[in-house]
């Protein structure tokens, strides 16, 4: 699949046009959110620790901000691309629409390998990238997160050195111009497993609705990174047992359950799941065929294809990763009667709670962990149960009627200011 994936562009915005269909969405609105407000490509030079000098491509999005300053993660990865940068800030607007959180959407990324360089060198690269982005991103403009391939560390990096270019009295009032930070830097409680932590509340939501026990249920999951190893900790808590995962190098299996915090000790030391010794390699064809209760992509994009469609056998899918699920794989997924909880709401759990850490650097507040998990926990079953209503409403699929209650917020908004002149 990986080899001959679709545009993620075209996808998001097949999705958009699929919602906008449904609820009705003014043409004029369909057509601004067709197209990112602002697209911005730097090309930027960084000392490699040999001496010699090495140029990289950043990208950020800002597709929309009529609901509030642009957010949205920023991804270090080989094939980062104008195109998947754009579906994933568009993703983020809907996203953040959804829940009725005061931001727009927006994505960047530098298209390398992270793997391939030293600390030094990421530091370099984070820095100068930042520096290259300068007054395109601010706390009240554009907030970037971590995404795949980038952490706490590298947001610490932006940070620091966004601060280094304002004013000494504009120092602490800039540090929320990113999110996901580490704890000592400003970050909040919580954030780190965020993501994770929501994915699990979609899935309890599910698993009370439909009368299914999580208590000896197996699940697998694609992408082993921030995403799939908090998602597996906190579902293992239910009773509900690993059997099959995989990243970037390869894949592994054991029938009798894979212990997620041993083999997020063993992905600490070794970078992959391959070669974790409570498990056997399988492939990645071996891996979708799974028979599994839950599966839970959180690799990268399009990674459902009609071949993985056909292939797997669960009852639900829960999208961690954005946009993991090609339009044209949905109907072969729908026929067997496999849910889906889509990427907007699986993994919002992230975004909901860099809004969180963000009001606490404004207000110059540290919440503790109960609180941000308590907020959180509200927040996911409350956007959950609203989708669910709105899915029955229009009898519709969940990705529509999530990204539908996202673009009828965005409707409202334009139709009350207007477009100005
Ligand atoms: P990460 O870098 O921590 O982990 C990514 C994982 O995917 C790693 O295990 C990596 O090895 C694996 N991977 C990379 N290429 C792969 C490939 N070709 N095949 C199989 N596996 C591959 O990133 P993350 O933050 O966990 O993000 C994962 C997904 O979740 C992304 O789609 C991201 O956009 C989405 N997401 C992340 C957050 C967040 O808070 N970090 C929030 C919402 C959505």
């Amino acid at each position: 699949m990986s080899d001959q994936k679709p545009n993620p562009y075209k996808i998001a915005q097949d999705q958009m046009l699929r919602a906008a269909e449904i609820s009705g969405l003014p043409p004029a609105i369909t057509s601004i959110l067709s197209q990112p407000k602002n697209e911005l490509i730097v090309n930027f030079p960084v000392r490699m620790d040999s001496g010699e000098y090495r140029l990289f491509k950043g990208y950020r999005v800002q597709h929309s901000n009529i609901l509030g300053p642009y957010k949205g993660g920023i991804r270090y990865h080989e094939q980062v691309s104008l195109d998947e940068v754009k579906a994933l800030a568009s993703w983020m607007t809907y996203k953040c629409a959804l829940h009725d959180i005061p931001f727009g959407g927006g994505k960047g990324g530098i298209k390398f390998n992270p793997r391939e360089f030293s600390a030094g060198e990421l530091e370099r690269i984070t820095r100068r990238f930042t520096h290259a982005l300068g007054s395109n991103i601010g706390p009240d403009y554009d907030i970037p997160a971590p995404d795949v391939g980038t952490n706490g560390q590298i947001m610490v990096w932006m940070m620091d050195t966004y601060m280094a270019g304002v004013g000494s009295s504009d120092k602490t009032s800039s540090r929320g111009v990113v999110t996901g930070k580490t704890l000592s830097a400003g970050g909040s409680h919580g954030r780190e497993a965020a993501t994770g932590q929501g994915i699990v509340h979609c899935i309890t939501e599910w698993a009370r609705d439909r009368r299914v026990d999580l208590n000896g249920a197996s699940f697998s999951v694609q992408g082993f990174g921030n995403v799939g190893s908090n998602a597996s900790k906190i579902l293992a808590r239910t009773g509900a047992s690993l059997v099959a995962t995989g990243d970037w190098k390869g894949y592994i299996f054991n029938g009798d359950g894979i212990n997620p915090f041993k083999l997020t000790e063993h992905v600490g030391r070794t970078g992959t799941v391959v070669g974790y010794p409570g498990a056997r390699t399988i492939t990645r064809e071996e891996f979708f065929a799974t028979a599994v209760d839950i599966f839970i992509p959180a690799a990268l994009e399009l990674e459902i294809g009609i071949p993985e469609a056909k292939a797997l056998n669960c009852k639900l899918i829960v999208e961690g990763a954005n946009g993991p699920t090609d339009t044209a794989a949905e109907p072969y997924l729908y026929e067997k009667n496999i849910a889906l909880i889509p990427d907007i709401l699986a993994n919002s759990g992230g975004v909901v709670v860099s809004y969180y850490e963000w009001l606490q650097n404004k207000r110059s507040e540290r919440w503790d962990l109960e609180e941000v998990e308590e907020r959180l926990a509200k927040r996911m079953k409350r956007t959950y149960l609203a989708v669910s209503e709105y899915a029955a409403m229009k009898k519709c699929d969940w990705r529509s009627a999530a990204m539908c209650i996202g673009i009828e917020r965005i409707g409202r908004a334009y139709a009350e200011r207007g477009i100005f002149p």
